[in-house]
């Protein structure tokens, strides 16, 4: 038994860089010695603010690494085998898991936050929540499998068919992997709608078939005029605001599939005008929770390690704002509390755990 490093939350505010008891993996797990772990909008209130399960914590969910031992009765992975975490610990008993509607699951667990997870120089998770990827794959990209396949599931709550036009809502880096999703099961048009130039022309380099400025006065007529006045085939809501939640009851086309994928964090009211768009419409109207199927972990986390490996499924560094020695976790998370200065995707880097300088 050795230690190991991890960033450890100790109380609000409070995550110390220090030694704590290495993992070791027990019948049907793994251990993986981390590399990226991505700092998710969910860890931020689990330090800054009062979210977190339980004290002392180890967060981190969103990691790439390799496997360093495996622990009886596993099959499907090997020492040196390089993979993406898949945080969620369903409990396969109840009907939801039955059905496989492992997101439903109203008993799971999970790494990172009802776990120890990895940000640590190490985490221990069960077999079938590390997913292999190949040499092409990046461990940087390993480290984006979980927003790749949140963007994917969304595609999965609905009826989807190539030919068509949809839209996006929000160019974050869910609305990046919705927006490529889209392209590559056949969409006829993938419009990117955002409010920041960068990220339009972000979605543009990425395959985007028009970006829209909604800031713009007139971004309803462009819009428009991108589908002949009809509204969008599918319109895919990303950004969880307000506004957006909106916007999407005003884009969708008649019999239109409209998914809500970001997640709200205000109450919102619709004027009578605004809500009859569903009714005159005949919309269908879904949301979609994180990104799991059957069989477990699903569809959306081979698909992942596939078309990042063929390229079709595309990564751009600026996707990542920057890459955090492990011993600097502290800092990271201070940046939080400047709204504002964190543009992008944090990865903590658990190769350069030990103080330098
Ligand atoms: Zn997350
Ligand atoms: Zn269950």
């Amino acid at each position: 038994m050795g230690n190991m490093k991890a960033g450890v939350v100790h109380a609000r505010e409070d995550i110390r860089f220090e030694d704590i008891e290495k993992p070791v993996p027990g019948e049907g797990q793994v251990l993986i010695k981390v590399k990226y772990t991505g700092i998710c909008g969910s860890d931020v209130p689990r330090v800054n603010a009062d979210a977190c399960h339980f004290f002392p914590n180890v967060l981190g969910h969103e990691f790439s690494g390799t496997v360093e031992e495996t622990g009886k009765g596993v099959v499907s992975l090997k020492a040196g085998d390089r993979v993406a975490g898949v945080p969620l610990i369903p409990c396969m008993i109840c009907e939801d898991c039955q059905k496989g509607n492992y997101s439903l699951c109203k008993h799971y667990s999970f790494i990172g936050s009802r776990e120890f997870g990895s940000f640590a120089e190490y985490v221990v998770v069960p077999e079938k929540n590390a997913v292999k990827f190949d040499d092409e794959v990046s461990f940087e990209q390993g480290a984006f499998f979980e927003p790749a396949t949140v963007a994917l599931h969304g595609l999965k709550r609905v009826p989807y068919e190539g030919g068509k036009t949809v839209a996006i809502l929000g160019g974050g880096t869910i609305g990046m992997f919705v927006m490529q999703w889209a392209k590559i099961f056949g969409a006829a048009e993938a419009v990117v709608f955002d409010i920041e130039p960068s990220r339009l022309e972000l979605g543009q380099r990425l395959g985007a078939t028009a970006g829209i400025n909604t800031l713009e006065k007139d971004f309803m007529a462009q819009a428009m005029e991108l589908t002949e006045g009809r509204g969008f085939d599918y319109v895919f809501e990303t950004a969880g605001n307000t506004i957006t939640m909106k916007m999407a009851f005003e884009l969708a086309a008649n019999k239109a599939n409209v998914c809500f994928v970001g997640t709200p964090t205000k109450d919102l009211s619709f004027s009578v005008k605004e809500w009859e768009n569903m009714n005159r419409k005949e919309f269908t109207l879904t949301g979609s929770w994180m990104s799991y199927s059957a069989p477990f972990p699903g569809q959306e986390w081979k698909a992942v390690a596939h078309y990042f490996k063929t390229g079709a499924l595309k990564f751009d560094e600026s996707f990542i704002y920057k890459k955090v020695p492990l011993a600097k976790i502290a800092d990271a998370f201070e940046w939080y509390k400047t709204p504002g200065t964190v543009k992008g995707k944090i990865l903590i880097d658990s190769e350069q755990s030990y103080e330098t300088a």
